[in-house]
């Protein structure tokens, strides 16, 4: 079975990737469980030492990477280039752990009381399309760092820098069997991979529907689970707000990656005394987003990912839909999809208000006090992200622990840091990547109690 790869600017065929077998899936467990014993008891600052390397190779790979992200998903190259960068700085951040990997010593009556923090074994990595370089290494690099040896799934549509990164670690000194690329289908190598019972983890990232699914057939073997799901935003203005600056940035905290971010703001709430000015605000905002080729270092949002997804975000912009602003797209071939808003004093009738689009259309809805800024926030069955812009710090701080949601940002859009935790609250996930206790979700507490008498 082979997969057309197609670059979303040109509807070109770039490839056509063999998608694995279950046989084959197999094969590469076995390979993957027979590497582990040796990479376990590697000498941490060996282990350490090998992650430098391959930190350092995707480093000297970086424009060759991005290239290849445009080609393969339509990324504008400065984020592609900002993609690989992420992927390095994760494998350095936690090419530093291994010889950090600290258990404890506690006081305990007639001996030693010591816990070790144990690899688990196999780890199987299952990556979304949106960001294929960085969602590889949150998962890949604290995993490698803990003794783990690795496989990963990367989406059908985006195969080609997983790939490489896979031939970069083997040219880094990593040995064979440490790190495994395994493009497949969903259906068949990841389905594979999460029944296998000598994978002894998935970290999976993707839709909450398949992540649903994937959580029930970890049941059976109690198999360890991290999962990075869905999310629908909301990007919360208050009236006392630096209106300005709020809206100037708000686009890009929904349209960046053409809306095909978990972390997308994909619902602007704005206290109802400065909503009519903040709308006046956002359109040239919005206007002066440029979309276009990707190759182009001036582009700052590309086109979607394939013409299915561009039918599936058009389904939520019908006809009578009530747009009232809507930013530029490019004629011609390529899935391109303009920068849409929506406003309607009936917004909870409206698709787009309550499902992840996944495509740059985001809802603007105002809100009253407080209260109903939260209550609305709160409205979702996901939790992962947001933004809260206020002056008033006591607002701020309330507004934030009020909030159901992973990862927030006070007058600001960033949400991701590779050395701060990242993960949803309700069916945004569950469990927490990156940052200082990432090795926790990849290692196992052993307690040993030794007899002094
Ligand atoms: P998807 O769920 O369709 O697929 C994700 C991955 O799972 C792919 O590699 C796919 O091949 C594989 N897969 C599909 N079915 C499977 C099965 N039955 N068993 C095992 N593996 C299977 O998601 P997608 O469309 O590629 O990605 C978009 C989704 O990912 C969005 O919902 C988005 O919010 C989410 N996402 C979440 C985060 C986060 O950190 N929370 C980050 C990026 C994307």
């Amino acid at each position: 079975m082979f997969f057309a790869v197609v670059d979303p600017a040109t509807e070109v065929v770039v490839e056509r990737v063999a998608l694995a077998s279950v046989e084959e899936t197999d094969w590469v467990v076995e390979r993957a469980k027979r590497a582990f014993p040796a990479w376990r008891d590697l000498a941490a600052g060996e282990r350490g030492r090998l992650l430098r390397a391959f930190a350092e190779r995707v480093d000297a790979c970086l424009d060759e990477l991005a290239a290849l992200e445009v080609r393969n998903a339509g990324h504008p190259v400065g984020q592609a280039r900002w993609e690989a960068g992420n992927l390095r700085d994760v494998l350095h951040y936690y090419a530093a752990a291994p010889e950090r990997l600290l258990g404890q010593q506690i006081p305990v009556p007639g001996g030693l009381n010591v816990t070790f923090a144990e690899p688990l074994g196999v780890v199987g990595v299952i990556v979304p399309w949106n960001f294929p370089m960085p969602i590889m290494g949150w998962g890949t690099a604290p995993a490698l760092a803990a003794g783990n040896t690795v496989i990963v799934k990367p989406a059908e549509l985006t195969p080609l820098t997983a790939r490489r990164v896979g031939e970069l670690a083997l040219e880094a000194g990593i040995p064979e069997g440490v790190v495994q690329v395994l493009p497949g289908a969903g259906t068949v190598a990841g389905r594979r991979l999460v029944e296998h019972p000598d994978v002894r983890k998935i970290v999976f990232t993707g839709s909450t529907r398949v992540g649903k699914e994937i959580m029930a057939a970890c049941a059976p073997s109690v198999k360890r689970l991290t999962l990075e799901l869905g999310g629908k935003s909301a990007n919360i203005v208050f009236a006392d707000a630096d209106l300005e600056k709020a809206a100037a940035t708000a686009p890009y905290a929904v349209f960046e990656n053409a809306g095909q971010d978990c972390c997308a703001r994909s619902r602007i709430l704005v206290q109802r005394p400065a909503y009519d000015r903040f709308l006046e605000l956002l359109e040239p905002a919005v206007q002066g987003v440029v979309v276009g080729d990707p190759r182009d270092p001036k582009t700052e949002v590309g086109p979607l990912i394939s013409a299915a997804h561009r039918d599936r975000v058009a389904a939520y912009v019908p006809e009578d839909a009530p747009v009232v602003i809507r930013g530029s797209m490019p004629e011609g071939p390529g899935f391109w999809f303009a920068p849409t808003v929506l406003a309607s004093s009936d917004y909870a009738a409206l698709p787009a208000w309550h499902d992840e689009v996944f495509g740059p259309v985001v809802t603007v809805v105002p809100f009253e006090d407080e209260a109903d800024a939260v209550r609305m926030a709160n409205d979702t069955p996901y939790g992962l992200s947001g933004s809260i812009w206020t002056r008033d710090v006591g607002c701020a701080l309330r507004t934030s622990r009020a909030v159901q949601a992973g990862n927030l940002s006070v007058n600001s859009h960033s949400s991701v840091r590779y050395w701060t935790p990242f993960g949803g609250f309700k069916q945004s996930g569950l469990g927490r990547e990156l940052g200082p206790d990432a090795l926790d979700a990849f290692t196992e507490t052993k307690n040993v109690f030794i007899a002094s008498e």
